[in-house]
């Protein structure tokens, strides 16, 4: 599932190939995502310049003049480029044709990604997101403010987008390896000292896989696919790696689930 460095990466790529050109057309082609496709609302966007691409959270927003169209990648939604004449990948949803004939494709075989023209009315879905893990202190605080969930483990908190927006799975499981503590933990048997440096480790992780990311995108490979997995070049420490050595102590990494979701920790590095 893109993670906010994941949906940062697609962000720049899609603001270098796209920001000030005309969208001269859309066209739908599967209505079927997390919420049907308004498919009137998306040809109304049809002769507008598309001025930036934002990111709140997990969220991309296309920034039309006095327009937003939300987007939000779900579990396998991504967005291809086409500069010449490619014909359409499979389970492609919507296709966004631009001005001197640049395409883009909304792609996403498990439909859990969301389009959205935004309204009066879809400005909830932004207006519950926490702040963005981009400053320690700000990170720290909501952390604090999450400890009344006494008995909430703390990689549910983490998850939590109220409390952070942004963070996904894969770096909330190596967030708390950076500064060993056990996903399961109940929120509030973490001291201070631990928030502090579980705040900065957020912070961190996040940052180097968003550089990451923008490494990827300086190779030409790059421009085709937006937000493929596997693209990044951050080496994941306990995430998805059940059974195989801990990089530290060469210890096994142990998963267990927690609220529906795999977590991941080294038994020995994390307490
Ligand atoms: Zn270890």
């Amino acid at each position: 599932m893109p993670e906010l460095p994941e949906v940062e990466t697609v962000r720049r790529a899609l603001v270098q190939h796209l920001s000030g050109r005309k969208l001269d057309a859309v066209r739908v082609h599967n209505r079927h995502l997390r919420l049907p496709v308004n498919s009137r609302a998306l040809r109304e966007l049809a002769g507008l310049f598309l001025e930036t691409v934002n990111r709140r959270g997990k969220y991309l927003l296309f920034c039309f003049p006095q327009r937003t169209l939300l987007c939000h990648l779900g579990m396998s939604g991504r967005f291809f480029l086409a500069f010449s004449r490619e014909s359409l990948p499979a389970h492609t949803h919507v296709v966004f044709h631009f001005a001197s004939g640049v395409r883009l494709f909304y792609v996403d075989p498990r439909r859990f990604g969301l389009l959205l023209v935004m309204d009066g009315e879809n400005q909830a879905l932004l207006s519950g997101l926490g702040p963005e893990p981009s400053d320690a202190e700000v990170v720290e605080r909501q952390l604090l403010g999450a400890k009344k969930r006494k008995n909430s483990p703390v990689r549910n908190v983490l998850l939590d987008q109220r409390v952070i927006a942004g963070m996904g799975n894969i770096y909330a499981n190596e967030a708390l390896f950076a500064v060993g503590i056990r996903p399961q933990t109940p929120m509030g048997q973490l001291s201070q000292k631990q928030i502090s440096a579980l705040a900065l480790a957020i912070v961190q992780v996040i940052q180097r896989a968003v550089e990451a990311g923008g490494t990827t995108l300086r190779d030409g490979s790059f421009t085709n696919a937006l937000g493929a997995p596997g693209y990044f070049a951050v080496d994941l420490a306990v995430y998805g790696r059940e059974g195989q050595a801990c990089p530290r102590c060469a210890t096994a990494i142990r998963r267990l689930v927690l609220a529906g979701r795999s977590a991941y920790f080294c038994p020995s590095c994390q307490r």
